[in-house]
């Protein structure tokens, strides 16, 4: 079977490893439009930070006589009746069945003078790629100021990331608030607040509307307010929007992304697949890569026959937004932000201290944590996100939820020793790996959070679970020196 898969990114790169290691009988030919290895996308906002090597980024893909990637070449049309793909180079590639994986593009906002003859301004960029992570890097050495247009998660990480590396940063946001589809009224206070402590200035309700240039270099933006604020760099964290210009060319139906049913086929073409940031699937697309990862394998799986488990809404735990940013703990997790309209089935419980820059908030229904808002606060933070994901009963009165870590007392979910979770708890949520079979892992050999991550591909995604799978590492050692064992035997509860 000779399968074409377009783009060599995040989720086309795990859907080729695992196709050439599931299909003895599968050859691939791969069109990536970067000129990279397939890398660690989730993780450029800490390169821009300066918290992450980008030599560290780097991720396995597929190799063998069955797979040829090329690299630097992209897809320029699809002919659906003769099956071939032609690519930039003028080749034409003949496929039996062709996978789109071909992401989503920064949305870049109509700002006058930011377009030139060889594209954006220089000064001016968006964060998508490495190599923007790297431009912006480069330039992070010549620049003091630095404008950061949305105030969404990805802005909140470039904005502390370049005031930690020293740079003036101005923050300019369209809504009234900092990420307004997160955080309520008082959250978001607070986290401006806590920018305006990093050294990030916040001005909302207004956006860019021109970039003032210096001999064709970027020199200051004029805001929509009239305002103009001198800067080095403009970088813009507007959202993004599936790739699907390829599709759409090629009479596929697209609406936001390319639509595909739960199969992850076209409607209109049975030999046409859509996985990652590009599709639209019937629960819609979500833009993280848990969601791309999962199609990636249950594709493979249905194509080789072997049933695999699909991610049901109690494992969706993509609705866990975390800021990355060193100085600035945020998370919120199901319903946050928006707990001020009275459901009769929903009890918000909050304290908010702006003097120090904290806010809790939780949302309880039925005996269950159903949402949660932290900002400035490390231990509240991973107490609720551990009672959330792993859907854990709450105390009769909520303020506990909020109490018991807040005053350091022990007992609580996150400060339970990893023997106490369930093996069929998820430790990865990116990659849906859970304790068990991390303890497999462990089992059969492997000492280093490192060797986990080669073995069931835990923290290979965003990287939050890596101290859990240290942990883990550790309590197993442990376990094997109380009992004298070889093979260290980590109790848990459930099936792995
Ligand atoms: C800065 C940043 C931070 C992020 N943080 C998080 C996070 O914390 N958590 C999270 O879950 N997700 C995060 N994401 C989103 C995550 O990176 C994506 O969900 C994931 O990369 C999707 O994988 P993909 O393969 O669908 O698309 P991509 O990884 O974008 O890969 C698509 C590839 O296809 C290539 N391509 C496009 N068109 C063609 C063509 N015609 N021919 C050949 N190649 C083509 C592109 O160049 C690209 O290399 C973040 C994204 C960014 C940019």
């Amino acid at each position: 079977m000779n399968v074409v898969v377009i783009g060599h990114g995040m989720v086309g790169s795990r859907f080729v490893e695992d196709l050439i290691a599931q299909d003895p009988h599968a050859h691939v030919t791969v069109l990536g439009r970067e000129d990279t290895q397939p890398y660690n996308r989730v993780l450029l906002s800490s390169v821009v930070a300066g918290v992450t090597d980008p030599a560290l980024l780097t991720m396995s893909a597929a190799r063998g006589e069955r797979v040829r990637v090329r690299q630097g070449i992209w897809a320029t049309e699809i002919d659906r009746t003769a099956r071939t793909v032609t690519d930039s180079s003028g080749t034409v590639h003949r496929y039996d069945r062709l996978v789109l994986a071909t992401g989503s593009q920064a949305r870049i906002p109509d700002i006058h003078g930011i377009a030139t003859d060889r594209g954006l301004m220089p000064g001016v960029t968006v964060l998508k790629d490495l190599s923007d992570a790297t431009g912006i890097v480069k330039r992070i050495s010549k620049a003091r100021r630095a404008v950061v247009l949305g105030a969404g998660v990805l802005g909140m990480e470039v904005a502390t990331g370049l005031a930690a590396r020293g740079l003036s940063v101005t923050l300019v946001h369209h809504a009234a608030r900092v990420m307004e589809r997160q955080l309520g009224d008082a959250a978001s206070r607070i986290a401006t607040g806590s920018l305006h402590r990093l050294g990030v200035k916040v001005v909302t309700e207004t956006s860019v509307a021109e970039a003032i240039d210096r001999r064709g270099v970027l020199q200051a933006v004029r805001l929509t307010d009239g305002t103009q604020v001198l800067t080095d760099m403009l970088i813009m964290c507007a959202g993004t929007i599936p790739e699907t210009s390829l599709a759409r060319r090629a009479g596929l139906p697209c609406e936001r992304g390319v639509l595909v049913g739960e199969d992850c086929a076209s409607p209109v073409d049975g030999n046409v697949f859509a996985i990652g940031d590009c599709a639209q699937p019937p629960e819609g697309g979500t833009g993280l890569v848990a969601q791309g990862w999962d199609q990636a394998a249950r594709l493979v799986a249905a194509w080789t026959g072997r049933a695999v488990a699909r991610r049901d809404a109690e494992d969706d735990l993509t609705n866990v937004v975390r800021v990355k940013a060193s100085g600035l703990d945020l998370v919120t997790m199901g319903l946050s932000g928006k707990c001020d309209h009275g459901e009769r089935d929903l009890r918000a419980v909050r304290i908010s201290d702006p003097a120090i820059g904290r806010f809790v908030e939780v949302v309880v229904s039925h005996g269950l944590l159903v949402g949660a808002t932290i900002v400035g606060d490390k231990a509240c933070a991973s107490e609720l996100s551990a009672m959330y994901t792993r859907m854990l009963p709450v105390p009769s009165d909520p303020a506990h939820l909020i109490i018991r870590p807040l005053a350091g007392m022990t007992g609580g979910v996150a400060a339970k020793s990893p023997k106490d979770m369930d093996n069929a708890d998820t430790v990865c949520n990116c990659n849906t790996v859970t304790k068990g079979r991390i303890v497999a892992a462990i089992d059969d050999g492997c000492t280093s959070v490192d060797e986990v991550a080669r073995a069931t591909r835990a923290g290979t995604g965003c990287g939050d679970c890596r101290a859990v799978v240290g942990e883990l590492i550790q309590a197993c050692a442990a376990d094997a020196a109380d009992s004298g064992d070889k093979v260290p035997a980590l109790a848990g509860r459930g099936e792995g």
